[in-house]
């Protein structure tokens, strides 16, 4: 598990400009779950089976800031960090 976080936050380039959001895609800006609150917009990621998919900047309580897709939005509670109790 810890593994798998490690190598997603890797996956990623955090530095990735905020982007004006799709009017079809849910706006989940303000979402909470555990630790994290959705922030901003960044863009659009596509897997290897070319299925496209949405990334979020989502904040966490201890500070940092990282990108998730919708399924780690649900699936996390922290940004790794281990503060969510
Ligand atoms: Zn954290």
């Amino acid at each position: 598990m810890e593994e798998r976080k490690k190598k997603f936050r890797e996956s990623y380039n955090e530095k990735l400009e905020a982007q004006e959001q799709p009017s079809y895609i849910d706006n989940r800006i303000g979402d909470k779950k555990g630790q994290l609150t959705v922030i901003e917009y960044v863009g659009t990621g596509i897997l290897n089976t070319s299925e496209i998919y949405h990334l979020w900047r989502v904040q966490c309580e201890c500070g940092n800031k990282v990108i998730l897709n919708p399924q780690l939005i649900q699936t996390m509670v922290d940004c790794g960090c281990g503060s969510y109790e």
